[in-house]
């Protein structure tokens, strides 16, 4: 039992991947850390659990990356996916400590594995986890725990007291009662609101019906909300969000990578009306995936469908469910639901718009149509070898950006642009900071190692002066 009529040192609200690299890292330099993760234990870890890998800069390659992968170039990808909606400072001190990042997270017991295949193509900038985010949560617990971090899990925090801008208790719901804990600073790591489908619905109005949910039903962004009210500055703009297309039968929430479709560049993507609406093969797909979410939401009944043919099967990573296959397109029609007419003439006008190239996933090869709208500008080739398949895909959050505006010590800024005086924020609760809109694969993963192991760096501090 922990015992909460004592302050702690360090308050860390959340129990994800920022949670525990910000208690890590608090304890090490000696303070007294109190974890509260909302979920139940078998839940622990939120979004973190679903993860596979993490985006860091590096000068050489390493036992598992192929390649350098330097500050520069990380900051002109990010540029890029944000289309500069990023707080420079902020971006640069994430990149630079994150070529640290790679060998701090094995220091905490994480392990590595070489990248894994498929569409993603990261094997030089990203470094995957062995046995996934669920091993690598387990490691970081294990470690949180032999250096005596406390950990409470059904521990949903209710209620923040803070004055003037500075944390002084959090009351939790715990068993069938309510009690609080105290602490001389607070860490809220505590995820995004991508679960509070309410919350959503402000802004997407009732489209947010038909969103799937891909991470845990725990992240419905209480604490940011508390925070906001108490004056904390907001960063972000809460429309944007990582959405992916996944799997449309997959399940409310908690679906998981197992249900995300990367085949959108090996086909093409129609709506309810069997019509396309966007180029498929804009840019390399770790740059690209993460806007099919926003397009699909876009799109009536918030549904679509990737239709490919059998040359491309075994070229990318299937869903937990089958594709859906016919020997036609108008057969292939009719399973979905679609119009048989309308969906042959949108293969029929892709297809005759298709010229000749040397096809390569990889690259942005020289595969595209010519004289159509939406153009297909890389990867187009014609659907013509039978049997046919399709996906059908919804809109699926996997966080939001919404956050916390913090300074470079991870300190929340109040509204009057006065840093708090002992509050700290790490991972999606401040991702809108770096990421104003757009994703490349792996940042999220970053956004809450390095400025989880910031904020509890910092929070020791304070509590201790
Ligand atoms: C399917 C999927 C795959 C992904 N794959 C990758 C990947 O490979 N690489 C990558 O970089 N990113 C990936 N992401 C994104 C990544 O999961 C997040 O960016 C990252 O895990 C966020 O870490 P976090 O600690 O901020 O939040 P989380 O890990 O979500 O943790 C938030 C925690 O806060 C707790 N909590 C919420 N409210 C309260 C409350 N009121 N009181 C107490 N506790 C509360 C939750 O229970 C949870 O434990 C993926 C996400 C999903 C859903």
């Amino acid at each position: 039992m922990v015992d909460l009529s004592r302050k702690f040192d360090v308050l860390v609200i959340g129990g994800g991947n920022a949670a525990l690299c910000a208690a890590i890292s608090a304890k090490r330099l000696g303070a007294d850390v109190l974890v509260l993760e909302g979920a139940p234990k078998f839940y622990r870890g939120g979004n973190t659990r679903h993860t596979r890998n993490m985006r860091c800069a590096h000068d050489a390659a390493t036992d598992i990356l192929t390649g350098p992968y330097s500050e520069d170039e990380f900051f002109e990808d990010l540029l890029r996916v944000t289309e500069g909606n990023t707080d420079e400072d902020l971006a640069r001190l994430m990149i630079r400590e994150s070529k640290d990042i790679l060998t701090w997270i094995v220091e905490q017991g994480v392990r590595w594995q070489p990248s894994l295949g498929g569409t993603l193509s990261l094997g030089r900038t990203n470094s995957f986890f062995l046995g996934g985010g669920r091993a690598m949560l387990n490691a970081l617990y294990r470690t949180a725990e032999a250096l005596g971090v406390e950990i409470m899990y059904d521990a949903e925090v209710v209620d923040l007291e803070i004055d003037n801008g500075m944390f002084l208790s959090a009351t939790l719901k715990h068993g069938d009662g309510r009690t609080s804990a105290r602490a001389s600073a607070l860490v809220a790591a505590a995820g995004g609101f991508e679960a509070n489908i309410e919350w959503l619905k402000q802004y997407w109005g009732e489209a947010a019906d038909n969103f799937l949910i891909r991470g845990t039903p725990y992240n419905r962004g209480s604490i940011l909300k508390m925070l906001l009210e108490k004056g904390v500055e907001q960063v972000g703009d809460p429309t944007q969000c990582h959405a992916v297309a996944i799997d449309a039968r997959a399940p409310r929430f908690d679906g998981g990578i197992i249900t995300r479709l990367d085949c959108v560049v090996f086909g093409i993507v129609v709506n309810r009306n069997g019509m396309r609406f966007y180029d498929e093969g804009e840019d390399i797909w770790p740059k690209r995936y993460a806007i099919w979410g926003r397009l699909v939401a876009a799109q009536p009944g918030q549904i679509a469908y990737i239709i490919f043919d059998s040359t491309v099967l075994t070229s990318f990573m299937p869903s937990l469910f089958p594709p859906i296959k016919a020997d036609t397109i108008a057969e292939l029609a009719g399973q979905l639901e679609l119009d048989p007419v309308a969906l042959e003439k949108t293969v029929a006008g892709f297809n005759a718009a298709v010229r000749p190239g040397t096809f390569d996933h990889t690259i942005l090869d020289d595969c595209r149509t010519e004289g159509l709208t939406p153009p297909k500008t890389h990867w187009a080739r014609k659907l013509e070898t039978p049997p046919y398949y399709a996906y059908p895909v919804r809109p699926g959050i996997t966080f939001t950006y919404l956050g916390t505006r913090v300074n470079k010590q991870t300190r929340m800024l109040m509204k009057d642009d006065t840093p708090s005086a002992n509050m700290f924020a790490a991972g999606e609760i401040m991702a809108g900071n770096v990421l104003g809109r757009g994703y490349a694969a792996g940042i999220g993963m970053t956004i809450g190692s390095v400025f989880g192991r910031v904020a509890g760096r910092e929070a020791a501090k304070n509590a201790r002066n």
